[in-house]
């Protein structure tokens, strides 16, 4: 399913884009280390859409800047009950890196809604980048100096990755789904997590990793020296009035060292 230009002018004009938010959770003690805000369209009569149906089509008719400052906003508002350390994090979309007032609208946002700045994480995909790296640098450093940090996204997937991680100040490195998702089968898999997993560390990242659904992934993770994971095993993005069932923490990652899967990692 593929949304319109007009349609989403059409959900902005109704206040239809509202966040939802699904944890990060520290593998070795189980703890939510902050939340992920991820754009879902509360559609008249579609019901709930994914953003897989309209954040491109936003960036490609201008959209996304008025969409990510509604979903920021409303977000903003509801992450206030967020225990302390516990960040939000939020996708931004590389298109609005060429716009350098981008901090200080996050900034005014937060500000506006009580949201603490250090308790930012600013996810960038890394797609798009490369045409506006000298902006996207500016605005990086500045975002930083403010306190936020930054994330590189899916990592692995786009083109470039390894020009961005050294042209941008990331402070996570977000390795992608498609590779946590077969590393339990694929030794190819299991050896590029490992690899962006020393990658991070060699680096002084923090390394979360996207689409853990299994405890064994679980494990392969934090036997990999992972820190962090995201996914359905942690919990599943929910609405804002169920984010406090969120932020509890989960049972801590434990190493079963007879398993036989993690000999080979
Ligand atoms: P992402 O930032 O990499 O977000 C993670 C995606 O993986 C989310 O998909 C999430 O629901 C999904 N996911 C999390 N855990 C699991 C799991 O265990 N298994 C599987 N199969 N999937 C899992 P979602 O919500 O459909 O979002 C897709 C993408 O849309 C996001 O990928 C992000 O790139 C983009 N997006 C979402 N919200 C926004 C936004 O507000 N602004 C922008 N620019 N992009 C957004
Ligand atoms: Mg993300
Ligand atoms: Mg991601
Ligand atoms: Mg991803």
């Amino acid at each position: 399913m593929n949304m319109s230009g007009d349609q989403i002018r059409e959900g902005l004009r109704n206040d239809e884009f509202i966040p939802f938010f699904q944890p990060v959770v520290t593998l070795h003690t189980g703890e939510v280390a902050g939340v992920e805000v991820l754009a879902r369209w509360q559609h008249g009569s579609l019901g709930i859409v994914p953003p897989g149906a309209f954040i491109a089509i936003a960036e490609q008719e201008g959209l996304i800047g008025e969409l990510t400052a509604m979903l920021v906003w409303k977000a903003f508002t509801a992450a206030r009950m967020l225990p302390d350390p516990q960040w939000l994090a939020i996708n931004i979309s590389p298109h609005l890196l060429r716009d350098l007032t981008l901090p200080k609208r996050i900034r005014e946002a937060a500000e506006a809604a009580a949201f603490p700045l250090n308790r930012l994480v600013i996810e960038i995909t890394e797609s798009a980048l490369v045409e506006n790296l000298e902006h996207a640098q500016t605005i990086s450093r500045e975002l930083r100096a403010q306190g936020c940090r930054l994330a590189l996204d899916d990592f692995g997937t786009g083109y470039s990755s390894l020009l961005h991680l050294q042209s941008l100040p990331f402070d996570e490195l977000k390795v992608d789904r498609s590779f946590v998702g077969s590393m339990t089968e694929r030794r190819e898999s299991r050896k590029i997590v490992s690899a962006v997993v020393g990658l991070g560390q060699s680096l002084g990242l923090e390394t979360i990793a996207e689409g853990v659904e299994t405890q064994e992934q679980a494990e392969m993770l934090l036997a990999l020296g992972c820190e962090m994971g995201q996914g359905w095993l942690f919990g599943r993005p929910v609405p804002a009035e169920q984010l406090s069932d969120v932020t509890i923490a989960r049972p801590a990652v434990k190493l079963r060292l007879t398993s036989s899967f993690w000999r080979d990692i």
